[in-house]
């Protein structure tokens, strides 16, 4: 009874979300700061005293949101933990931004609206999972290359490929699960030199925790499509909400893929959460560099005790110790009431990936990781 095209769906497979007991929840990289007490307040006042507009259906372009939203990203020049306006007078435009039920989906429409199943997309091994779910659910080969021995991104053979198949392109900048990132200069030296005619992704979903946005190189590159989202250092994993920042034309493509689909894809409860988001900047700038410093010490932590331990970029760690199991240090903090993230795949079995919680939750992993 299925169709043909069932055969090719290899779905995600998510960090666990058990309910039989209180976890301190490190594996799916989720912020452990609540949302802007403001943004929660003006949801709940939304609903007392506006109940009928969720009767109504909602701006499918959630326009308001797009505007705040530009205006987030010019005032701390896309990176929250640094906060600080572009260089060189670049601005975001509303017209510029494409907002959707997660970046999941949003990614889902941008492999659509621009990734051809005549064409290998060029991608790193060892990224976001995601990425070959979609290649399957929508037919799409891709071409996937090594990372090299130090888990960089082999840029050069990417390019080769990329101008050998006439391809795109994609990558998480900085990347999961290794956590490293590469720099807005390295990014625009490998742009020009991969096929200008090709839509080229970088996943920024960590950014904010320090790395190197490249938002201002969309002012020389056309074919640029940069993928955010609210659910990392925007503390809204919940809210599904999640967007790309682009030139208009290709901004509008995705918007054609949303109208064929799904054309409300954000919740009017959704827009007005994320609106006063965008609003309270200042709380997620403290949100963000709190993470960045729990990072830090978390990684000197882990390098006074022998881990081999990324420099991470993220709000998240990835590491491994010699002699120590990946799956035993993984079930030993499950039962310690601690869930963090490991992977079956092959090459990366003994690592661990772990989230970066706040101050009272790194302590407890750390009394946990003393023992190993
Ligand atoms: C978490 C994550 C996303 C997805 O985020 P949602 O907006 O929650 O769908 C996208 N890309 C990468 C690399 C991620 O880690």
């Amino acid at each position: 009874m299925l169709s043909e095209r069932m055969k090719n769906l290899d779905p995600y497979k998510p960090g666990e979300q058990p309910n039989d007991r209180e976890y301190i929840k490190l594996n799916a990289n989720e912020n452990p700061y609540p949302p802007s007490p403001k943004a929660a307040q003006a949801v709940s006042a939304f609903v007392k005293d506006k109940p009928q507009k969720l009767g109504l259906y909602p701006d499918p372009d959630s326009n308001e949101l797009k505007a705040a939203l530009a205006e987030l990203l010019n005032k701390t020049g896309g990176v929250l933990s640094k906060n600080q306006a572009f260089e060189g007078g670049f601005k975001v435009t509303p017209d510029m931004i494409y907002m959707g039920n997660g970046s999941d989906e949003v990614l889902s429409f941008v492999f659509y609206a621009f990734f051809d199943s005549d064409k290998k997309l060029v991608r790193p091994e060892y990224s976001y999972s995601f990425y070959p779910v979609y290649c399957g659910f929508y037919g799409i080969p891709s071409d996937t290359v090594p990372l090299k021995g130090d888990w960089s991104v082999d840029i050069d053979e990417m390019i080769f490929r990329a101008n050998k198949n006439h391809s795109s392109t994609i990558i998480a900048n900085p990347n999961a699960p290794t956590s490293l990132g590469l720099s807005r200069d390295q990014i625009r030296a490998w742009m020009r030199r991969a096929p200008r005619d090709r839509v080229f992704v970088v996943d920024e979903a960590y950014v904010d925790f320090g790395g190197e946005t490249v938002l201002p190189l969309l002012a020389e590159f056309k074919n640029l499509v940069v993928v955010r989202t609210f659910s990392k250092s925007l503390c809204g994993a919940g809210l599904r909400c999640g967007y790309i920042v682009a030139n208009p034309e290709l901004a509008q493509a995705v918007t054609t893929v949303k109208n064929s689909l799904n054309h409300f894809p954000l919740d009017a409860f959704t827009q007005k959460f994320a609106l006063e988001t965008c609003r309270d900047g200042d709380y997620y700038v403290q949100c963000a560099q709190k993470v960045v410093a729990e990072r830090d010490s978390f990684i000197e932590f882990l390098r006074e005790r022998s881990w081999n331990v990324l420099q991470s970029q993220t709000n998240f760690v990835f590491c491994k110790k010699n002699g120590v199991d990946g799956r035993s240090c993984y079930e030993s903090l499950k039962k310690e009431g601690i869930l963090v993230r490991r992977f079956d795949t092959k090459g990366i079995e003994q690592y661990l990936r772990i989230t970066i919680g706040n101050a009272e939750q790194m302590n407890a992993l750390k009394e946990a990781m003393k023992n190993f």
